[in-house]
């Protein structure tokens, strides 16, 4: 059993890299404008915050950016997904196969919305789900298969989809393919297609720490699926007059900002890749450690920037090269992320007896030091050369 997830690093007091950088923060002019625009329309007292003709807006470029035919906005990425699952209404033993190795928020979903998930493996590189595996747990009883673009590694959909085809449902045909984008928003996938023309649903959050964000909360979800659009704009607001709906709105001030933050999201997301792309060669010498793959275009956007270290340093001694890299360097990293039934008691008992050996093996492997669009060159240097120093630590600590 890898260590607990929660308790490395211990030294995260005052680190000079922190831990999870957020995104939120690099905002320009034009953002701050957006907010104070919103704010002076909003003294009208015949509108207020009455949010629609901003997030009409906001949806409106944001299903043209990534060429799906319809975008809905929420408050969240997490409420977005839940309401995509809520629209397939899920019976009980109906099951959505989905990546062990992944944030909660997804696995939760499936569980409160009423379906059995499915936890299948990782491929090594990417961490990305596996389709060997997810047709290995494949049965009658798949509605769903839910890929997470994992750390901004753009997944290639084909295999899924291909396999869902192949695998109808007897009542409710072919099993939906539900992307979570959280962490892929501007990518490409394999095929060319922007993330979010592909799959049948592709769920986006702006949170704080997100490749792009609205004010700290939101989400988007875009498909080419008219009912799907149709029922989730009900959702959001209540329901309509005749179903089951919640209040799950995005903000007036949230849409201007977003509006701004999509015009941005190409430049952002390249300043992201190359600083990856540079400390991807300036780690080439710390040959203990597995590098991401260098992907060029927008096919992998470094949301983190993956480390694997050798096979027997699994746990302890990876464990030890994030005390040593927070403690010493004020490096900040995070094991993003163990498989989710480790590190969340609700999804272990959900989940009881299945485990994914491949996925708890890397993620006892794995680190992601911090990474943010906005290093410098010179901090860049600072903590590639501290990983470096810190790895070879290790190395000599073990080999006396
Ligand atoms: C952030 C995130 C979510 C949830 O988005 P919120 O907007 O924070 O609710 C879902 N999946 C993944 C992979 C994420 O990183």
């Amino acid at each position: 059993m890898p260590t607990d997830p929660t308790t490395v690093p211990r030294s995260v007091g005052n680190l000079r890299w922190p831990v999870e950088p957020a995104q939120g923060g690099w905002y320009t002019e034009a953002e701050h404008d957006a907010v104070r625009s919103a704010l002076a329309e909003s003294d009208d007292w015949r509108t207020g915050w009455k949010a629609t003709p901003s997030t009409d807006a906001f949806e409106d470029v944001f299903a043209a950016y990534t060429g799906a035919a319809h975008a809905v906005a929420f408050a969240s990425g997490g409420t977005a997904l839940e309401m995509v699952l809520h629209h397939l209404r899920l019976e009980p033993g109906d099951e959505v196969i989905s990546c062990a190795i992944n944030f909660v928020g997804p696995h939760l979903a499936v569980i409160g919305q009423g379906g059995r998930l499915i936890l299948a493996e990782p491929e090594p590189d990417t961490l990305n789900l596996d389709p060997v595996d997810v047709e290995r747990v494949l049965t009658s009883r798949t509605r769903a298969i839910l890929v997470t673009h994992w750390n901004g590694a753009c997944a290639d959909l084909r295999p899924f989809l291909d396999l869902a085809q192949r695998h109808p449902h007897p009542v409710h045909g072919a099993p939906v393919v539900i992307v979570d984008a959280a962490r892929a928003c501007g990518g490409r996938t394999p095929s060319g297609a922007r993330v979010g023309a592909e799959g049948w649903a592709t769920v986006f959050s702006f949170e704080s720490k997100k490749l792009m964000t609205t004010l700290g909360q939101g989400g988007m979800v875009t498909t080419d699926d008219v009912k799907l659009g149709e029922r989730l704009r009900r959702l959001r607001t209540y329901g309509g007059r005749d179903h089951w709906g919640t209040n799950q709105l995005m903000s007036k001030a949230q849409a201007a900002v977003g509006l701004v933050q999509l015009s941005r999201l190409d430049e952002m997301n390249d300043a992201r890749i190359a600083a990856a792309h540079q400390r991807t060669r300036l780690l080439a010498g710390a040959t203990e450690l597995s590098l991401p793959p260098t992907v060029h275009g927008r096919g992998h956007l470094y949301y983190r920037h993956n480390l694997l270290v050798p096979e027997q340093w699994a746990g302890e001694r990876r464990d030890a090269l994030m005390e040593t890299l927070a403690a010493e360097y004020g490096v900040g990293s995070i094991i993003s992320d163990p498989p989710t039934y480790l590190g969340h008691r609700l999804i272990r008992d959900h989940t009881e007896g299945s485990r994914c050996p491949r996925a708890e093996h890397l993620a006892a492997r794995l680190l992601c030091p911090c990474l943010h669009p906005r290093m410098g060159p010179g901090e860049q240097a600072a903590i590639c050369n501290a990983i470096q120093q810190a790895a070879a630590r290790i190395t000599g600590t073990h080999t006396i």
